[in-house]
């Protein structure tokens, strides 16, 4: 088993804003993965991820991405919709140019439609995605359906899975977005589970807290690592199936937070 921790974005503490300088500060942090964020947009060119793909090898980081926030598969505008489309394909062929595995995609939301008609205009949008990236020499990336906590998302877990075995897209888990979308429920065991049953080779994922409303409700507001969902049963679940994974901190603090569950898995016995 091997488990990857890092940052959604370039670390906090690292001194010059750019994503080449975040990959050399995840390296000094000991932490292994940087999620590149580009979720207000793609103004990345191939060149420069080639770059950062470059320095990241050369360093042993593993990268990832994140798609833009500004995404609806299920769009009734076929402009906004091909716009989506576009943006995904955008991330996708940076992703490869930057050796990364993965990317995670906020696909879509339900709007006035019912789930079902949801499913299979995300479906169908990943589907065209998936074959114009093959096409295009850039199907090497997964394409990741985040796991998402808001109900008018789709993106339930039960919903990518059962996508993922009609299509060749992964479910990107974010654990506490299952959380707030199960009402502060959360069974590590049996979702490590489901995904075991996939054969995913290595799970993607982010952790983070989530904030309760005045209403004593979670919401998908994120917030620094001590509390809700809790991640130390779900380190010793990672440890007890030996899951291969990435976590990605998603919390305010990032790096202090992906140290802290690095020190966490340390304390059960996992040498990174
Ligand atoms: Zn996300």
């Amino acid at each position: 088993m091997t488990v990857y921790i890092g940052t959604a974005g370039i670390p906090i503490s690292t001194k010059r804003n750019s994503t080449i300088d975040g990959i050399k500060r995840i390296k000094e942090l000991n932490l292994q993965c940087l999620e590149v964020e580009f979720v207000r947009g793609v103004a990345m060119g191939n060149e420069t991820a080639k770059l950062i793909g470059k320095t990241a090898a050369d360093l042993g980081i593993k990268l990832s991405a994140h798609a833009p926030y500004y995404i609806n598969l299920n769009s009734d505008d076929k402009t906004k919709l091909e716009a989506s489309k576009k943006r995904i394909l955008d991330s996708m062929e940076r992703a490869h140019h930057m050796g990364a595995e993965v990317i995670a995609v906020h696909a879509s939301y339900y709007g006035k439609d019912t789930p079902e008609k949801t499913y299979s205009d995300t479906r169908n949008a990943c589907a065209d995605i998936l074959e114009k990236a093959e096409k295009r020499g850039f199907g090497d990336v997964k394409l990741g359906l985040e796991t998402m906590g808001k109900q008018s998302q789709f993106g339930s877990l039960e919903e990518l899975i059962k996508l993922s075995k009609e299509i060749k897209i992964i479910p990107y888990i974010d654990w506490a977005h299952i959380f707030v979308r199960q009402n502060g429920v959360i069974d590590y065991s049996e979702i490590l589970g489901q995904l075991v049953r996939l054969k995913i080779k290595k799970v993607h994922s982010h952790f983070e807290n989530v904030k309760k409303n005045n209403a004593g409700e979670f919401v998908d507001v994120h917030i620094p690592i001590d509390h809700s969902p809790p991640f130390e049963p779900l380190a010793k679940e990672i440890m007890k199936r030996k899951i291969d994974i990435t976590l990605i901190s998603e919390s305010p603090l990032l790096e202090k937070d992906a140290i802290k569950m690095k020190n966490v898995l340390e304390n059960l016995g996992y040498k990174f």
